[in-house]
């Protein structure tokens, strides 16, 4: 057993016993064993939520991580079948050389397989892939002792369930996924800085179509008539180059201090200096995949930056039609607290249906900052919730450590179909606050 692992954020302060899972035939009897003698377990894969949603309510998990080989790939078809403890990285490190890629990716290659589908993750291309779980065939779940294979054909039920299902439908002990595609590992791209949101919006519409990847960064500080300005980047991968893995050398935060290093003070200058810095008519850039994707990556442990309390993203996505003016309403909330992080992510989410029963994305705006888990936090998300709320949209259940039952529950009518998929033997933190 291995102790005290905990969410990214590394609040709330729960901290975990790991079990760990190295054999898939070893699986049933740690489940039987590990929920008996505690009650309830939960899947974790490589702890990249930030709040409490793979955090065990008994706070003893079931660690996937060992469950990391590959089971077989068709480099003519472009699928892979792999156990659910392996990474994003590892799969790209097979695929890539074979000319393949994952179809949809995450902010972080950090996250297991397993991690991915249970969280029904998205990323700069939702407007042209939709989700990471419109991308999976099939695959086996263990639940209340047996053994089942789901896909959209096969205990088609349970596959909806399970994508974006937080852990708590079974374990994945495997998963074959169809990837993409490409002629070179390169990423083509192209940065503009804008300045507010009105201007964010435009771009968005001119270019989304355009190009398999959208973005922007935004400045959570900017107020007045610059509030929402930020650097717009869109990207493709390059038709011509190599097939190259990633090898960045990494660096690292050696330990957590003992309060946050993150202040309003060092956030202004980092976010007017990021912004001055780019380009205002747009600039190619030609580069490999990883400074594309994952920029964070390059920093290991970089999470400790904001000292032992922890903190907290918060994510939210707000329907099309009021996108603008709700937008704005949170951004000024947030530039008049003076929280917030170094850049908050802004993107339009498309309209392609995920499998997903609990898929967070939907057709509008989505918003993503880090916040230092410090006094006075409750009070601004108290207001952000309320603007979200006011105008349809919701709350990433990935990402949050705090949204109130009553707001999840609307948020997420179907919540109930998955509690009645629930495996009795799994359950977490946040579905214990969101649900009882
Ligand atoms: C820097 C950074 C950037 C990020 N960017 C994005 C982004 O762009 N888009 C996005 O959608 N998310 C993003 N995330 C969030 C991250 O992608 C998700 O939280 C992801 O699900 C984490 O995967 P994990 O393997 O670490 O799983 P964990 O965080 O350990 O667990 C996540 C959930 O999966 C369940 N689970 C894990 N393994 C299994 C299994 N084998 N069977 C069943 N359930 C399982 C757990 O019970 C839990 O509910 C980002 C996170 C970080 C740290």
């Amino acid at each position: 057993m291995s102790g005290s692992l905990y969410s990214w954020g590394q609040y709330p302060d729960k901290p975990q016993s790991g079990h760990p899972s190295n054999w898939r035939d070893d699986l049933p009897d740690l489940l039987g064993q590990v929920s008996r003698a505690h009650g309830t377990t939960l899947p974790y894969g490589n702890g990249r939520s930030y709040g409490d949603s793979c955090l065990a309510s008994s706070d003893h998990v079931l660690c996937m991580r060992g469950l990391d080989r590959f089971i077989e790939a068709d480099w003519e078809t472009g699928t892979v079948c792999a156990e659910a403890g392996i990474t994003l990285a590892e799969i790209l490190a097979i695929a890539i050389p074979q000319g393949w890629f994952l179809a949809v990716t995450p902010g972080t290659q950090f996250v297991t397989l397993g991690g991915a589908i249970a969280n029904d993750v998205h990323g700069k291309n939702h407007h042209v892939r939709g989700t990471f779980g419109k991308h999976v065939l099939s695959f086996a779940l263990l639940r209340e002792g047996q053994a089942i294979v789901c896909s959209t054909s096969s205990n088609s039920q349970l596959y909806s369930a399970t994508i974006g299902g937080l852990g708590l439908t079974g374990i994945i002990s495997w998963a074959c996924i169809q990837l993409i595609p490409i002629r070179a590992s390169q990423i083509n791209s192209a940065v503009v800085r804008f300045s507010n949101l009105a201007e964010f919006f435009s771009l968005s519409a001119e270019l989304d179509h355009q190009h398999e990847y959208s973005v922007a960064w935004i400045d959570c500080l900017a107020k007045g008539r610059d509030t929402g300005r930020g650097v717009f980047i869109v990207g493709d991968h390059a038709q011509f180059g190599t097939l190259e893995v990633g090898s960045r050398s990494k660096l690292s935060v050696p330990f957590t201090p003992p309060l946050s290093l993150i202040n309003h003070l060092s956030l202004q200058a980092f976010n007017q200096a990021y912004w001055h810095v780019h380009p205002g008519t747009p600039k190619r850039v030609r580069g490999n995949y990883e400074p594309f994707f994952y920029p964070l990556d390059r920093i290991l442990h970089w999470n400790r930056v904001y000292g032992r309390r922890g903190f907290q993203q918060y994510q939210c996505v707000i329907p099309d039609d009021v996108a603008d003016v709700a937008m704005r309403e949170v951004l000024e909330a947030i530039a008049d607290a003076g929280h917030g992080s170094f850049l908050a992510v802004l993107k339009r989410c498309g309209d392609i249906q995920s499998p997903g029963l609990l898929s967070f994305p939907l057709p509008g705006a989505s918003l993503a900052l880090d916040f230092p888990q410090k006094q006075g936090l409750e009070k601004l998300f108290l207001r952000l919730d309320h603007i979200v709320h006011e105008a349809g949209g919701r709350l990433y259940p990935a990402k949050d450590a705090h949204m109130s039952g009553s707001h999840f529950r609307r948020a997420y009518p179907a919540w109930e179909q998955l509690e009645a998929l629930r495996d009795p033997s799994l359950n977490s933190h946040f579905w214990k606050r969101v649900t009882e």
